[in-house]
């Protein structure tokens, strides 16, 4: 399986000379260290991509999906379809962004808030802890760009495109302003759709994420000492909530205006966290909305303590704007981008 993923020669020329995409390899040798980068890297994506074979097979039929970490220093992902082929689908995380988040987490972050607050005492230590919200963030990363293709955003968007950008989802952290240069669109129908189209892509994003809570919460249940499932389930709740929340409050750092293709970070981060509960309350029947939002609360406390700078702008009139204008669309967007939709591409 790792073979195909590392040696598929199309998707590896597409990326190169389509993308001007190199590909970052993680050295081996720290495979066996899942607190390094590289370890983190390789059982990350060795125990995903099955994960997200195993929906794609059960949705979309047909579909290949391929994922790539970039070697690329911004904090950015991409999601594409590998052209001439149609239903073949590549999915990127820069390096970027594994190291911002791996030196938020493990350096930063003073867990000892969050780990005092879990319901699950002394089932997670420090560099656990921090490996989880590496774990969480980065699924949320990687469930939103794989949106982005499950939902028909890529094709959609392409149709509609009034001029070619290089590269088909951008996500930046950092040099926000660069890529904002590059990526502009003055078309307002096509700005709106793709506000939409991101929205879309947090709230499956979300809902998704939740199936990844059961999961873990699984694996850590078979494996510790005789802990109840709920009492994990809402420990992995909070990591999970806290973790995304901490990503949306970098990102929001960074957001100095509004941007166009994107609401703020701060109601992205509620979309996500409200259709985190509400996944999870739908597969196993129990709320954990209280732990999200403590999740949250403490990432809030976080945030204030490592200093990271809060958005200037008005964010009750952003909510309140969001509310009446984008919020009632969403879920339209579906109908104009079902022709695009792997199932549907012939
Ligand atoms: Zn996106």
């Amino acid at each position: 399986m790792s073979e195909r993923l590392l040696n598929g020669p199309k998707i590896l020329s597409w990326l190169n000379v389509r993308m001007y995409k190199p590909i970052w390899n993680p050295d081996n040798t720290q495979a066996g260290d899942a607190d390094s980068i590289s370890g983190f890297a390789i059982q990350f994506r060795h125990n995903h991509y099955q994960m997200l074979l195993n929906i794609i097979e059960r949705r979309y039929p047909g579909v290949e999906l391929y994922y790539y970490f970039l070697n690329e220093n911004r904090v950015n992902a991409i999601a594409g379809r590998v052209k001439p082929y149609k239903k073949v689908f590549v999915v990127g995380i820069t390096v970027g962004a594994l190291r911002a988040l791996h030196s938020m987490f493990y350096n930063q972050v003073c867990t000892s808030t969050l780990l005092c607050s879990l319901p699950a005492h002394g089932l997670f230590d420090q560099k656990a802890a921090s490996r989880m919200l590496m774990y969480f963030s980065m699924t949320y990363l990687l469930l939103h760009e794989f949106t982005h293709i499950g939902r028909g955003h890529i094709g959609y968007l392409e149709s509609i495109r009034t001029k070619k950008p290089r590269f088909i989802e951008r996500c930046s952290l950092k040099n926000m302003g660069i890529l904002e240069v590059n990526s502009r669109i003055e078309d307002d129908h096509e700005n709106f759709e793709r506000k939409l189209s991101e929205c879309q892509a947090d709230t499956y994003a979300g809902f998704m994420l939740s199936t990844f809570v059961a999961y873990q919460a699984d694996e850590l249940h078979r494996s510790s000492c005789g802990l109840p499932k709920t009492k994990i389930e809402d420990a992995l709740a909070m990591l999970a909530a806290c973790s995304v929340h901490l990503l949306f409050c970098l990102y929001e750092s960074e957001h100095k205006r509004p941007h166009p293709h994107y609401p703020p970070p701060m109601i992205r981060s509620g979309m996500i966290e409200t259709q985190l509960s509400r996944g999870f309350m739908e597969m196993r029947k129990r709320s954990i909305h209280h732990y999200v939002v403590t999740g949250m609360m403490i990432a809030n406390q976080i945030a204030v303590s490592m200093k990271i700078p809060q958005s200037t702008y008005n964010l009750t009139q952003a909510y309140c704007e969001f509310r009446k204008h984008v919020l009632p669309h969403i879920d339209d967007l579906s109908t104009r981008a079902a022709a695009f939709m792997p199932q549907n591409i012939r």
